[in-house]
Order: C-alpha cells, then sequence, then structure tokens
C-alpha cells in the first residue's frame, strides 16, 4: 500500500527526521507545521519532505494529528535556509527549525488573532521617506554602490568611523528597496539599541510597516512581528540576530549594524552567527548586504581585503565640523590617582562640568567590587559552584556570582578567621559611581549596566534623557559603549582596560580595540571636540598607538600579521567541541576519547584538550579541544562525520556541543 508519508522534523535532540503518514484529503507540503504524537503527547514540527515510501513498518506509521493552516506555508528557501545552517553547524534540523520559530508557532495553542491595533499603513505608504540629510559625497558614493546591486547578491563593508551617518545611509537605501516593493532586514547587536533605530526608521518612513524582533518581547507581540513579517505586511523587519531566521517573501536588502559585535554569535543551543547567517540569507535571497562598522571583525576585513566584500569608506564624521576625538592615554604608573580615577580624568571631567557638557566613565565591570576579602587571613568570598570569585553589589547589599547568578547575604565576619573587618577590592560600576558622587556631589550621575537596565522601558527612558542633557556624568559598561549619538558628550574616560591587554585569548586585542574605539566614538559628535583619556599602565603599547591615530587598518595590518604567523582565524577555520560533567577527569576523558573516535585526515589538526579558565561553573567542571584546519571544507567533512559518532558516543553524564567558528572560549 502507497502511503502520503510526511518526513517531519520535531524539536528533540536527535538528528533524525520522523515519518508519519498524512491521511487528510488537502495533501501536505513540505513547509507545512503538522501536529503529530510523539511518546505521550502531542507536538508541533515542521513538515520536510513528502515521500510515498518509509523505512518505518506501515503497522507502525502514525497518522499526523492535523496540518496547521493558521500561518504561512514556510517557504522552501527558508527550509533551504535551515538545512544550510543544521549542516553547517552540525545541529538536528528540527532543532534548527526550533531555534528559528517563535514559541507560539511550535505550540499547539492555535495563533493570536490580529486586533486593530496592527494598523493599515499597508504597502501603500511605501513611497513615503522623509530624510534627514543631504547624503555627503562619501555617504552618496556607498549609496550608489550599493544601490546598483539591488537584485544582485553582494557583500559590500560599510566601513564608517563613529558617527559618519552609517544610519543615513541604510535609510535611503531602504527607501530605495521600498520603492522596489521589497522587504529590508536591519540587524543590530543589543536589544537596547532596537528602541533607538526603530525611532529613527519611523520617523524616516512614518507609513511603512516596521516589525520588530527581539528575545525579550513577549509571546503574542513577537508572533505577531513574525507573521507581519512573513506574510510580506512588513516592509522593514528591525531586530537582534534571531530576526535573520524568519521568513522573509520579498527580501531585496540586508544590514547588519555594528557587524564586529560577539553578540551576533549565538552562545547556545543552534550556535550560528548572525552575521554570516545574514551573508548567506542576502546570497539566497539575491540582494545585496551591507555589514556596517567603524571597527570590523579582522574575518570581515579579511574578506574585504581579499575583494570578497566591497569596502566602501566613511573616513569623516557627517556632522559638519564636527571631528573624530582626540584620544590620550594616561599613565596610571607616574599620575596620582583619588579612587581609581587619575587626576587628569578629574580635572577633564571638573572642565566639562564647568562648561555644562556630559563625561563618561567607562568601566567594563559592573557590580561594587569584584573580590570582597579579609585582609587577616587571606580569605576572600568564592562561589561555590564555580571557580570564581562572587562580586560585591552594594545597591542591594548582596554577593552575587557572575557566572552562575548565584547570590547570598554579605556575611558580617569572616567564615575563616571571625575578622569583622572584610574589605572590597577593585571596582566596578557602583563604586565609581559612589566615588564620583563624593567628588562631584553637585553633578547628576547616571549608572547603566545590566543591573540598572533590568527593565527595558526604563532604560530607553534614561538614554533618552541623556540625549537632552538630564545628566551630568555617565558611569556604564558596554551597554553605553554602542551606538548612541548623546549630542552634549565631549570626554570619555576609560578606567580599566589592562585586564584585555594581559589575556591569554588571541581576540582580546581585537575587541578591546573595538571597545575604546566605540566608546570613544560617543563623545564629540556635533560642533564641540571630544577626548578620551585611557588610564593604563602600559602606555607604550601599540594598540594605543593605533587608537590615538584612529588607524584601524594599520591595527587590523599587525593583528593578521600575528594571526598568520601563529595560525589563528582568519588564515585557518575552527572549531571547539566542549564537555562539561561533575568531575573534571570525566569531561577530560571523553574529549581524549572524542579526539581517537574517527580517522583525523591530514588537513585537519585536533589539539589535545584543556580545562576552561574558569573551569567549574554552576556545579559542572568544563574542559574544550580545538579542531583547526586551513580548509573550511575539509573542516566540515571532517565535522560531519565526527559529530554523528559523537552522537553515540557521549556517557551518561557528560553534556557535550560543538561550537564551529568559535569566538569565545572561556
Ligand atoms: P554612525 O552610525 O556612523 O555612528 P550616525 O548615523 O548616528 O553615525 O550619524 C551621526 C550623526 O551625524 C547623527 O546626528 C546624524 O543625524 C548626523 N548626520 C548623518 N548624515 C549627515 C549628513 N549628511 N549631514 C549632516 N549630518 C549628518
Ligand atoms: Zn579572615
Ligand atoms: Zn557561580
Amino acid at each position: 500500500m502507497v502511503k502520503n508519508v510526511l518526513r517531519i522534523a520535531l524539536d528533540v535532540p536527535v538528528a533524525t527526521l520522523f515519518d508519519y503518514f498524512d491521511a487528510e484529503a488537502a495533501p501536505a507540503a513540505p513547509g507545512d507545521r503538522a501536529v503529530v504524537p510523539f511518546g505521550t503527547r502531542q507536538r508541533v514540527g515542521i513538515v520536510v519532505e513528502v515521500a510515498n515510501a518509509s523505512r518505518v513498518a506501515a503497522s507502525r506509521l502514525k497518522p499526523v494529528v492535523r496540518i496547521l493552516a493558521d500561518a504561512p506555508r514556510l517557504s522552501s528557501d527558508w527550509l533551504e535556509l535551515m538545512r544550510f545552517l543544521a549542516a553547517y553547524y552540525h545541529r538536528p534540523l528540527g532543532e534548527t527549525v526550533a531555534a528559528a520559530l517563535p514559541p507560539r508557532l511550535r505550540s499547539l495553542k492555535p495563533l493570536p488573532k490580529r486586533g486593530m491595533a496592527g494598523g493599515e499603513a499597508g504597502r501603500d505608504g511605501k513611497r513615503d521617506f522623509v530624510p534627514d540629510h543631504e547624503p555627503n559625497p562619501a555617504q552618496a558614493g556607498a549609496i550608489a554602490r550599493v544601490g546598483a546591486a539591488l537584485g544582485e547578491f553582494r557583500p559590500f563593508l560599510l566601513h564608517g568611523v563613529t558617527g559618519s551617518g552609517k544610519t543615513e545611509v541604510y535609510l535611503r537605501l531602504i527607501a530605495q528597496v521600498l520603492e522596489r516593493g521589497a522587504q529590508a532586514l536591519a540587524l543590530v547587536p543589543e536589544i537596547a539599541l532596537t528602541p533607538q533605530l526603530e525611532a529613527r526608521f519611523r520617523r524616516a518612513f512614518p507609513r511603512a510597516r516596521i516589525a520588530v524582533l527581539h528575545s525579550a518581547l513577549e509571546d503574542t507581540a513577537r508572533t505577531h512581528a513574525w507573521l507581519d513579517a512573513v506574510r510580506g505586511d512588513a516592509q522593514i523587519i528591525l531586530g537582534t540576530r534571531l530576526a535573520v531566521l524568519t521568513p522573509l517573501p520579498r527580501l531585496g536588502l540586508v544590514v547588519v549594524d555594528e557587524e564586529h559585535d560577539a553578540s551576533f554569535k549565538q552562545q547556545e543551543g543552534l550556535r550560528y552567527s548572525g552575521r554570516d547567517a545574514a551573508v548567506l540569507r542576502a546570497k539566497l535571497a539575491r540582494c545585496p548586504v551591507v555589514l556596517g562598522t567603524a571597527t570590523p571583525s579582522l574575518e570581515t576585513w579579511f574578506n574585504s581585503l581579499a575583494g570578497r566584500y566591497e569596502r566602501l569608506a566613511l573616513p569623516e564624521r557627517a556632522v559638519p565640523g564636527a571631528r573624530l576625538p582626540v584620544v590620550r592615554t594616561v599613565d596610571l604608573r607616574t599620575v596620582p590617582a583619588e579612587h581609581g580615577l587619575a587626576q587628569p580624568v578629574l580635572e577633564a571631567i571638573q572642565q566639562r562640568l564647568a562648561r555644562n557638557e556630559q563625561s563618561l566613565v567607562f568601566i567594563n565591570r559592573r557590580g561594587y567590587a569584584p573580590v570582597l576579602a579579609c585582609e587577616a587571613c587571606g580569605w576572600a568570598a568564592g562561589c561555590t559552584r564555580c571557580s570564581a570569585r562572587l562580586v560585591l553589589h552594594a545597591t542591594d547589599q548582596r554577593l552575587r556570582c557572575h557566572h552562575c547568578g548565584a547570590e547570598q547575604r554579605i556575611p558580617r565576619q569572616c567564615p575563616t578567621c571571625g575578622n569583622v573587618d572584610l574589605r572590597p577590592l577593585g571596582r566596578g560600576t557602583q563604586r565609581v559611581e559612589e566615588s564620583l558622587a563624593a567628588l562631584f556631589p553637585q553633578a547628576r550621575i547616571v549608572r547603566i549596566d545590566s543591573d540598572s537596565a533590568r527593565r527595558r522601558a526604563e532604560l530607553v527612558r534614561t538614554l533618552e534623557g541623556i540625549g537632552r542633557g538630564e545628566a551630568d556624568i555617565l558611569v556604564g559598561t558596554q551597554l553605553l559603549a554602542k551606538g548612541h549619538d548623546f549630542p552634549d558628550l565631549t570626554l570619555v574616560c576609560v578606567l580599566n582596560a589592562d585586564s584585555a591587554l594581559l589575556s591569554t585569548d588571541y581576540r582580546a586585542a581585537e575587541r578591546l580595540f573595538a571597545t575604546l574605539a566605540q566608546v570613544g566614538g560617543r563623545c564629540g559628535r556635533r560642533e564641540q571636540p571630544g577626548e578620551v583619556l585611557v588610564q593604563t599602565r602600559y602606555p607604550a603599547h601599540p594598540m594605543f598607538r593605533a587608537l590615538e591615530r584612529h588607524d584601524f587598518a594599520g591595527f587590523a595590518e599587525a593583528q593578521l600579521a600575528e594571526r598568520k604567523s601563529a595560525g589563528f582565524p582568519p588564515y585557518v577555520h575552527e572549531a571547539a567541541l566542549r564537555a562539561e560533567a561533575r568531575k573534571l577527569e570525566a569531561a577530560m576523558a571523553f574529549l581524549r576519547a572524542a579526539a581517537r573516535l574517527v580517522p583525523v585526515p591530514d588537513e585537519v589538526r585536533i589539539y589535545d584538550p584543556v580545562p576552561y579558565v574558569i573551569t567549574r561553573r554552576a556545579g559542572r567542571e568544563r574542559a574544550q579541544l580545538l579542531v583547526q584546519s586551513a580548509s573550511r571544507p575539509a573542516l566540515q567533512e571532517f565535522l560531519r562525520v565526527w559529530s554523528e559518532r559523537l552522537f553515540a558516543a557521549a556517557p551518561r553524564g557528560v553534556r557535550w556541543h560543538l561550537d564551529v567558528d568559535p569566538i569565545q572560549f572561556d
């Protein structure tokens, strides 16, 4: 008996499709969502193939419960994207699809009905474009190059210094895309940046429908935005990395803003690079992709040097009269400091206060102090579940682990010797805020970090307030470093740059340069000149010379030379196999066995397993091994064979994952 067999992807950790038979009158097709029995309950899966035979015995083949038709069928292009990502990152297709769909699309609950709130700014609104500025020659050149490529796949690097008006370029291009009746997808690294860009977009396109997509949206809002995008009702799709996985029927342009940002890489489950997926997406949709940044990732820079990406330069700030800030180091070895703030830094802040300008004090560490210690016996508060110190949070009087989230009250006395005089060592944002408040009692100080920014709406209000000049001194982490345009900000002080200079991670210098250029780039964006002061004990470090000269190309050249001689990406391709278990030895043993599991071809190199720098997290010990190859296809083929065996080889109690193109090793 020939049956209509549906091969269905389900979100289960098994790299296989599941066969069901289709007894419905209207036959299902690939891309349909299907309710099927699985174990003792029902699940929603995605029909990937339709066949007329199955390896499962006919008597055991179960029928599909029903096909869901309340959302458009997922397109074959989109299924191709999913297949590619599943293969490239070596994850089950079912898990990949699940990562790409909003939870509601995979649930048995019916989809929410659209109220009146959606508005009727339909496709007729596409011609309304309200520009902010006439593009300057550099912007016009970039717009012309990308504009000429609309309708074909072409990747561009928009290398524009901070404040060079990259957004204006995006807006003009999007206007052209809407004019053609197509959709534009714009990705930003942080949820906190979406409201600003959304506001910019809404001003520029008052009648267009904009779908905003990120992980912090509540279920119904996210489902509506997704449906708007998938039905083609939304002309502009704006979101964080997950937005790149949205099916889009008429995709005409992809923009990745701050393409260098590490948060484009997902760090769990399907560990995809949102930036790389964006390029793939553009390729499948045959449209241009624009990767915008002041500090390209070395991968992207390398691609532009090799001619694979066309480089478009915006070498100057866009506001007439605005200049890049003057960058100077402050030598902590010779200059007196008070509460961790060097004298020249304090004087510079004082000057800004006198002139009614804003200062930003950047310290990439939240909390009050990273260590609480007993000076009598040397005890320091540590996390019982992680090999890490607990961070002192003064605002709510807690000790908190930044690795596992564990927290406890501050002890009254040393648990080892009973000393009651416990001391905070080092400083975080809260302590710097406290010091600044004592030093500048008349100043309005605002702290921004992920503790102060718990509620998103509040963060948006605070940032808007800063933009209107409702603060004198800002203290914050990298949340303050990215993308913001604060007109009155003329001074940026960086307190603790040195730890990254000492890191063993070969990407640390790249990240530090990007962070400093980005945070420094927040100041002097209008007529008033900006100044950046970096406190350091290593003022002679070549990275600072490059930073002072705003010489990204020179910095990148030196970094690439180092990477080349050491055999690091982008000259080789990498994957990491990571394992965790209750006992370190179990994780190490699994990795050692894994390294011998299949023959390793000549072009591929497997390194010995090593424990993580922070070995224990949340009660589990962690280790990893690195796989490298100069040939991406050779690496991919090895990973394919290897990962299939790994799925079967892991002993109980050992959790593992593969990370393809890893960027973080701690
Ligand atoms: P980037 O994203 O490159 O850091 P933005 O797009 O935020 O820069 O632009 C920086 C500032 O320059 C904004 O205030 C913007 O309004 C302004 N701007 C952009 N283009 C022009 C232009 N052609 N003429 C004048 N000002 C401009
Ligand atoms: Zn003690
Ligand atoms: Zn912990």
